[in-house]
């Protein structure tokens, strides 16, 4: 039996390692191609753009794919669409495995917005702040024309697209402790935060930080994701895969 992964979350690499002692499964973990430098994985990987829905349906038929499971970031929107309608189009099954969106809680402030465009609208014009901007680099483009300084946090430098004018990059890869946050917060002086409301435990250390530092949050919702069963327990998403690829 033949299983897709479409990759790029700490989902996916979970799901990788322990699919790869599967001697009855083969599966085949897909990533975009940004990172620069991804960590090595443990299954057979393909890295690239499928070609839309078109280019993913092409795929599923040449490669015989019996299953897809989509465990690309909550915000990998169109990734998720493109799925949902190849798998549609293929009837091929498809399951969705990820994490659940963080939640505010005692303590936190956080002001929830639908995209990184209202995002740099709810941080106003005045007065001037330092905003930590946490939500990687393809979307920095949304602050270029704002009046406040970034410190902008990302894995690789972002392309020379239309960035904000007062820019501080910070290249660095997580995980990163709360300590660490609270660190980078105090020397950078950051007045507030914008994160996406990714979830889950690896990347959540800066929003703790900012309660302790008692800091307001811009948070992006997630986007709105296709019907399909989504698992947010590896346990759950096995049985899936049991269930529409058994054992020969
Ligand atoms: P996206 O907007 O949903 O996808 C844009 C295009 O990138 C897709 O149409 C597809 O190209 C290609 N693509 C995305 N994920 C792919 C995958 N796993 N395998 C093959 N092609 C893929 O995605 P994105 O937000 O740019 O994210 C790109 C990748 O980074 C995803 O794999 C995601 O899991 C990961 N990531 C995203 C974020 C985030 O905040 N967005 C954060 C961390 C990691 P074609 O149409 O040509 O097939």
């Amino acid at each position: 039996m033949r299983i897709l992964i479409l990759g790029g979350s700490s989902e996916a690499t979970l799901l990788a390692k322990t699919l790869s002692q599967r001697a009855d499964l083969d599966a085949i973990l897909s990533l975009a191609g940004r990172t620069k430098n991804p960590a090595p994985m443990p299954l057979p990987t393909r890295s690239g753009g499928f070609g839309g829905v078109e280019g993913l349906v092409s795929y599923l038929r040449d490669e015989r794919i019996n299953a897809v499971i989509d465990a690309t970031h909550p915000f990998a929107a169109q990734m998720k669409r493109n799925a949902a309608q190849a798998c549609a189009a293929t009837n091929t099954p498809l399951c969705a495995f990820t994490r659940a969106p963080w939640v505010a809680g005692e303590g936190d402030d956080w002001i929830e917005v639908d995209s990184a465009v209202e995002a740099a609208a709810a941080l106003g014009e005045t007065p001037k702040k330092n905003v930590f901007l946490a939500i990687g680099r393809q979307q920095a483009g949304a602050f270029a024309g704002s009046p406040h300084h970034f410190v902008l946090r990302a894995i690789d430098a972002p392309d020379a697209e239309a960035l904000p004018a007062s820019l501080d990059l910070v290249l660095a890869r997580g995980p990163f402790t709360v300590a660490d946050e609270i660190a980078l917060m105090r020397d950078k002086k950051i007045d507030i935060l914008v994160s996406k409301n990714a979830g889950g435990e690896a990347t959540r250390a800066k929003i703790d930080a900012a309660r302790v530092e008692k800091l307001p949050v811009v948070m992006i919702r997630r986007p709105k994701t296709p019907e399909r069963p989504v698992f947010e327990n590896i346990g759950d998403a096995l049985a899936w895969i049991e269930a529409h690829c058994p054992a020969s």
